[in-house]
């Protein structure tokens, strides 16, 4: 029992030890492994995305993707927010993205047998994540703090940088963080835009790994104009997939691309239409973890830059 108490001391004393030790990048690196700390992640998260249009839709690059990655598809898991701030507050802050705990889904869907990223909490400071970050105020900083370019290229409203109430982005989350109008769901090109706008960030040349946050906006009501149905937020999805490649071909050689709605959408299920509020149409997402390497994507494509079927 004596021996307990000097033991209890002397953790708390290496505890402090590391909390002064992680504000050094040179520390941060060798704790948490340099090889992790290579790898860059892309979040794309594709507004208001629901788990049936997903499977549905007509989306042979996405499906290619799939293919090329050896990519489970899509899986159905339930999303922590039912509009888009909850859902990417819970994402960007906490890391911790839509899942299922149920024991026949796999990892890193299920986040009982694989978590991608965990902040260190007031009450559990440990971290199990495959991608461990130090301290930090949200998993995005702590990617920052690993020596990563943090990027963000917002989609709907919820991320007009310009506006008070949603400029958090841009001054809490990430270092780089890009929005106009004409990324929105008011304009039918919105995903062209984004992807002009990252072509000028220069990813493909960048040296350090990199983070990258894009919200795709046009699967958002309107729909681009394609009308308030299912096969309106479908055509939209299809939109988004044949400009697939040409984000693909801004963005690093390799990379974890975590694709995925943040909530669904109410097409008059009970009477119900948008989202907002709770109803399984909303909270069941469509969410893809692909392992990209572009040698593989192109050989996927075949070479007339078309898909195989
Ligand atoms: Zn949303």
């Amino acid at each position: 029992m004596k021996l307990y108490v000097p033991f209890a001391q002397r953790v708390r004393l290496l505890s402090r030890l590391d909390l002064f030790l992680e504000r050094f990048p040179g520390y941060i690196r060798a704790k948490y492994g340099t090889d992790l700390s290579r790898e860059s992640i892309v979040v794309v998260t594709i507004d208001s995305l629901r788990f049936d249009v997903a499977q549905q839709a007509e989306t042979p690059h996405i499906r290619a993707l799939f293919r090329a990655s050896a990519s489970d598809g899509w899986i159905k898991v339930g999303s922590h927010g039912t509009y888009t701030l909850p859902s990417h507050i819970s994402m960007f802050h906490a890391g911790i993205f839509p899942c299922d705990n149920r024991p026949d889904v796999p990892p890193p869907y299920n986040r009982e047998k694989e978590k991608l990223f965990k902040a260190q909490l007031a009450w559990e400071r440990t971290t199990g994540a495959r991608f461990p970050t130090p301290a930090a105020p949200n998993i995005v900083r702590g990617f920052e703090r690993m020596g990563y370019r943090t990027l963000g290229v917002g989609g709907v409203h919820w991320f007009n940088d310009r506006f008070i109430t949603s400029d958090l982005w841009k001054t809490q989350y990430f270092r780089e963080f890009h929005w106009k109008e004409d990324f929105s769901e008011n304009c039918s090109i919105a995903f062209e835009n984004q992807i002009g706008l990252i072509r000028k960030l220069r990813l493909d040349q960048e040296k350090r790994p990199v983070f990258l946050f894009l919200n795709v906006s046009s699967t958002h009501t309107p729909y681009m104009g394609f009308g308030r149905s299912l096969d309106g937020q479908k055509k939209a999805l299809e939109y988004v997939d044949s400009h697939l490649p040409e984000l693909l071909d801004v963005l690093p050689d390799r990379f974890l691309m975590l694709l995925l709605s943040d909530h669904g959408e109410c097409f008059g299920e009970d009477g119900l239409w948008g989202h907002s509020f709770y109803h399984p149409s909303i909270m069941e997402v469509p969410f893809a973890c692909i392992a990209y390497q572009r040698d593989r994507w192109l050989s996927e494509r075949g070479q007339g830059g078309q898909v195989r079927v």
